[in-house]
Protein backbone atom coordinates (compact mmCIF):
# COMPACT_ATOMS: atom_id res chain seq x y z
CA UNK A 1 0.00 0.00 0.00
CA UNK A 2 1.21 3.48 -0.96
CA UNK A 3 -1.16 5.03 1.77
CA UNK A 4 0.93 5.78 4.83
CA UNK A 5 4.37 6.42 3.69
CA UNK A 6 4.47 9.48 5.96
CA UNK A 7 3.04 10.40 8.94
CA UNK A 8 0.30 13.12 8.86
CA UNK A 9 2.56 15.69 10.86
CA UNK A 10 5.00 15.19 8.09
CA UNK A 11 2.73 15.54 5.76
CA UNK A 12 1.37 18.80 7.07
CA UNK A 13 5.24 20.02 7.00
CA UNK A 14 5.80 19.07 3.36
CA UNK A 15 2.04 20.40 2.64
CA UNK A 16 3.25 24.02 4.66
CA UNK A 17 6.86 24.00 2.32
CA UNK A 18 5.24 23.23 -0.78
CA UNK A 19 2.75 25.80 -0.43
CA UNK A 20 4.70 28.71 0.38
CA UNK A 21 7.16 27.61 -2.99
CA UNK A 22 3.67 27.28 -4.91
CA UNK A 23 3.18 31.62 -3.50
CA UNK A 24 7.26 32.19 -4.08
CA UNK A 25 7.40 30.91 -7.73
CA UNK A 26 3.74 32.31 -8.72
CA UNK A 27 5.26 35.71 -7.43
CA UNK A 28 8.16 35.50 -8.97
CA UNK A 29 6.92 34.37 -12.07
CA UNK A 30 4.47 37.48 -12.36
CA UNK A 31 7.09 39.71 -11.66
CA UNK A 32 9.10 38.06 -14.14
CA UNK A 33 6.31 38.23 -16.90
CA UNK A 34 5.51 41.17 -16.34
CA UNK A 35 9.23 42.66 -16.75
CA UNK A 36 9.61 40.51 -19.94
CA UNK A 37 6.29 41.73 -21.86
CA UNK A 38 7.43 45.68 -20.54
CA UNK A 39 10.94 45.01 -21.97
CA UNK A 40 9.35 44.02 -25.20
CA UNK A 41 6.68 47.10 -25.35
CA UNK A 42 9.63 49.54 -24.55
CA UNK A 43 12.23 48.84 -26.50
CA UNK A 44 14.22 52.09 -25.93
CA UNK A 45 13.90 52.25 -22.85
CA UNK A 46 17.28 50.81 -21.54
CA UNK A 47 17.95 52.43 -18.81
CA UNK A 48 15.15 50.80 -16.69
CA UNK A 49 16.91 47.78 -15.23
CA UNK A 50 14.48 45.81 -12.91
CA UNK A 51 15.69 45.94 -9.38
CA UNK A 52 15.16 42.07 -8.65
CA UNK A 53 17.04 40.80 -10.94
CA UNK A 54 20.40 42.57 -9.02
CA UNK A 55 18.99 40.18 -6.21
CA UNK A 56 19.20 37.10 -8.26
CA UNK A 57 22.70 38.42 -8.79
CA UNK A 58 22.87 39.00 -12.56
CA UNK A 59 24.48 42.62 -13.58
CA UNK A 60 23.21 42.20 -17.35
CA UNK A 61 19.73 42.01 -18.01
CA UNK A 62 19.42 39.34 -20.60
CA UNK A 63 15.40 39.13 -22.00
CA UNK A 64 16.47 35.75 -22.78
CA UNK A 65 17.55 34.71 -19.40
CA UNK A 66 14.68 36.01 -17.47
CA UNK A 67 12.57 33.76 -20.15
CA UNK A 68 14.52 30.83 -19.48
CA UNK A 69 14.12 31.49 -15.77
CA UNK A 70 10.56 31.65 -16.53
CA UNK A 71 10.53 28.44 -17.88
CA UNK A 72 12.51 27.08 -15.17
CA UNK A 73 10.11 28.25 -12.65
CA UNK A 74 7.03 27.50 -14.78
CA UNK A 75 8.33 23.69 -14.62
CA UNK A 76 8.90 23.86 -11.09
CA UNK A 77 5.32 25.12 -10.28
CA UNK A 78 3.98 22.44 -12.42
CA UNK A 79 5.86 19.91 -10.26
CA UNK A 80 4.67 22.21 -6.91
CA UNK A 81 0.96 21.33 -8.48
CA UNK A 82 1.21 17.95 -8.83
CA UNK A 83 2.54 17.38 -5.73
CA UNK A 84 0.26 18.99 -3.99
CA UNK A 85 -2.71 16.94 -5.58
CA UNK A 86 -0.36 13.89 -4.57
CA UNK A 87 -1.15 15.01 -0.99
CA UNK A 88 -4.97 15.67 -1.38
CA UNK A 89 -4.91 11.99 -2.92
CA UNK A 90 -2.58 10.52 -0.22
CA UNK A 91 0.14 9.21 -2.46
CA UNK A 92 2.70 12.38 -1.73
CA UNK A 93 6.02 10.57 -0.57
CA UNK A 94 5.98 7.37 -2.71
CA UNK A 95 7.86 7.21 -5.64
CA UNK A 96 5.62 7.45 -9.31
CA UNK A 97 8.05 4.63 -10.81
CA UNK A 98 8.41 2.10 -8.15
CA UNK A 99 5.91 2.95 -5.49
CA UNK A 100 8.53 2.61 -2.79
CA UNK A 101 8.66 5.34 -0.25
CA UNK A 102 11.07 8.83 -1.57
CA UNK A 103 13.95 8.93 0.69
CA UNK A 104 13.59 11.82 2.93
CA UNK A 105 16.09 13.65 2.85
CA UNK A 106 15.34 13.42 -1.13
CA UNK A 107 11.90 15.00 0.00
CA UNK A 108 13.22 17.36 2.06
CA UNK A 109 15.67 18.88 -0.48
CA UNK A 110 13.51 18.65 -3.47
CA UNK A 111 9.88 18.45 -1.88
CA UNK A 112 7.95 18.35 -5.68
CA UNK A 113 10.48 15.32 -6.38
CA UNK A 114 8.42 12.81 -8.24
CA UNK A 115 10.57 9.82 -8.33
CA UNK A 116 12.74 8.07 -5.97
CA UNK A 117 16.62 8.94 -6.26
CA UNK A 118 16.71 5.35 -8.13
CA UNK A 119 13.93 5.58 -10.53
CA UNK A 120 15.46 9.45 -11.33
CA UNK A 121 18.95 7.88 -12.11
CA UNK A 122 17.35 5.75 -14.29
CA UNK A 123 15.08 8.32 -16.11
CA UNK A 124 18.37 10.43 -16.60
CA UNK A 125 19.81 7.84 -18.00
CA UNK A 126 17.05 7.47 -20.63
CA UNK A 127 17.23 10.88 -22.05
ZN1 LIG B 1 11.27 4.64 -7.65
Amino acid sequence: MMAGVLKTEELSSYRQVLESLKSRLRGDLDQMTDEALGRDDGAGNHSKVPLHLADLGTDNYDQEFTLGLIENEQETLDLVNEAIGRLATGVYGACLGCGQAIAKPRLQAIPYARHCIQCARKLEEQE
